[in-house]
């Protein structure tokens, strides 16, 4: 099949909103351009929802929570199993509209998209998590036993670097625990979750249970302020992942915000080069380092690992970004014009703080796509604390080099780190792995992994100024936060007990 969804785009021009189950042209004014990152090309111009669309959308999801509220969970999962086969089905499609609306290559927005179906893939086992605790006898005939119930209309609102993964990180879970959902995509790259809603109808969920609203900073100010949102799920940058956690915990709804990062990999100096290297290029330049649990800082342990660093520059030296459809490219162009500027200019400060720029992709140049946001490979050695390169998340293909002289130095300058979202080490040694996994204070680890992303049966737990909130995303955790639990103590005195049952024969 071809999406209808993006034909019309194609046709129009125009992103609908999708409300109420349908796919509607807004009636506003005001429109964000989309552009392809390799091309600046015009693919098509993004609504600015307005605020009777807002509330529109909004009371459609508050409709339709009351009746899914209480279908059962086993007919709830029924369709997320649709859904999971629908996405599966289309797999190549979504990865080839979200690559030419990300700048991703093919390959890693087909890896966008699985890790988003294995989402799903979770939200279908729903049925033994949505299920509560119960003990009897706990006084006199008194029996207590809780229930888990949906919250009601919950809200996503989700950044432009993963377009199907995030989205698939929130409202399939917040359905099949019962909710309705209304997501602000990305202005950046709206098509994705577009073609994302499509096949969610085609897997035959009800009208209005999801809503796809567009828009910047004025539809998230809606959601946060709307009495009828219980809860919030945003993933962004640490400045507006802080906001929308103030600003929606202000108005007393339920918030999990995951933000920013600055992911730092320690290399033991027993630890495989080849490994090491290889880890190195792919975690720091895949997708453009544009990933929160990108490797952007390197800490070299020991003095025999100095010798490591001429192996780095000459494989980081050795990639190139492309255009989607560019089998050899390793990566693609930065999602924006801005950016690619504020890369450019990160490097450009680099020398000047007194790192050593052993690569500067600033001038990287694409044949045949002259306007593409190309930032080349780029390496800075001995990195410290005070730089802009090692403060700042720079998101884009950037790896600092630090050097310490040992693994406790490595873990203090890690904690020190004021964000939390990932961290690696590479080592033979299973008491340094130890040590560092239980020191650390960052709240996911690799050990010789460099991006531990964890499966959807764990929870995303980012820590520290990556994370404002109580429970993560996907796993048991985002049950708890999309559902609230319901305690009933009944007593049954016994002399109430009446004479027998009615006889039943039939298996109903
Ligand atoms: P962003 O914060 O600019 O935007 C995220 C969302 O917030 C978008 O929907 C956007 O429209 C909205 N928004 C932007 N500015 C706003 C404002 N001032 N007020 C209210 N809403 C606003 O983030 P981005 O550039 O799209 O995404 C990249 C960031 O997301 C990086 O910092 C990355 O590390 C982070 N990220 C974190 C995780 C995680 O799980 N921790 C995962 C992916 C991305």
């Amino acid at each position: 099949m071809t999406s209808k969804i993006i034909d019309r785009i194609r046709q129009s021009r125009r992103v609908p909103l999708f409300i109420d189950g349908a796919f509607v042209d807004s009636d506003t004014a005001d429109w964000i351009e989309l552009n392809n990152p390799a091309t600046q090309e015009v693919i098509a111009q993004v609504p600015v929802a307005t605020g009777q669309e807002m509330d529109r959308a909004i009371g459609s999801a508050k409709v339709a929570f009351k009746q899914w509220r209480d279908v059962p969970t086993v007919q709830r999962v029924r369709c997320l199993l649709r859904y999971q086969a629908l996405l599966k089905e289309h797999q190549q499609e979504i990865a080839t509209v979200l690559a030419e609306e990300t700048g991703k290559t093919f390959a890693d927005a087909m890896g966008d998209v699985w890790r988003g179906i294995e989402v799903v893939e979770h939200g279908c086992g729903m049925t033994t998590h949505m299920m509560g605790e119960t003990a009897e006898n706990v006084a006199s005939n008194i029996d207590t036993h809780s229930y888990v119930h949906p919250i009601g209309v919950c809200a996503g609102i989700t950044p432009f670097n993963f377009p199907a993964m995030i989205p698939l990180w929130m409202y399939p879970l917040a359905v099949a625990c019962g909710n309705a959902f209304v997501l602000k995509p990305s202005e950046q790259d709206p098509l994705t979750p577009t073609m994302l809603a499509e096949l969610f109808v085609e897997a035959g969920f009800p009208s209005g249970l999801l809503q796809v609203i567009h828009g910047d900073k004025r539809q998230v100010d809606a959601i946060l302020d709307h009495p009828d949102i219980k809860a919030i799920s945003f993933v962004g940058s640490v400045p507006v992942a802080q906001y929308v956690y103030r600003r929606g915990a202000d108005n007393l709804k339920r918030v999990q915000a995951m933000a920013g990062a600055k992911n730092h990999m320690v290399v033991m100096p027993d630890a495989d080069k080849e490994r090491v290297v290889s880890a190195l290029v792919g975690s720091s330049c895949g997708a453009a380092g544009q990933r929160c649990m990108a490797i952007s800082v390197a800490v070299l342990v020991g003095e025999s690992t100095r010798g490591w660093v001429s192996d780095i520059k000459t494989a980081l030296a050795g990639i190139r970004p492309g255009a989607p459809g560019d089998e050899n490219a390793a990566y693609g162009p930065l999602i924006n014009r801005k950016s690619c500027d504020r890369v450019r200019e990160i490097i450009a400060g680099a020398a000047g703080e007194g790192a050593d720029v052993l690569l500067d992709g600033s001038d990287c140049v694409v044949e045949g796509y002259p306007d593409g946001n190309w930032v080349g490979p780029t390496l800075f050695d001995n990195v410290t604390t005070n730089m802009r390169v090692y403060q700042e998340e720079i998101f884009g293909p950037a790896l600092c080099l630090m050097h310490v002289d040992t693994l406790e130095e490595a873990i203090d300058l890690i904690n020190a780190n004021p964000y939390g979202n990932g961290t690696s080490i590479f080592t033979k040694s299973g008491a340094a792995a130890r040590k560092y996994q239980h020191d650390t204070e960052v709240g996911q680890v690799g050990i010789n992994l460099p991006i531990p992303v964890p499966a959807p049966f764990f929870s995303f737990t980012g820590s520290k100024n990556s994370f404002f909130g109580d429970l993560h995303a996907y796993g048991k955790q985002a049950v708890r936060f999309y559902t609230e639990t319901k305690t009933v103590l009944s007593r049954w005195p016994e002399d109430d007990v009446p004479d027998g049952p009615d006889m039943t024969i039939n298996m109903a």
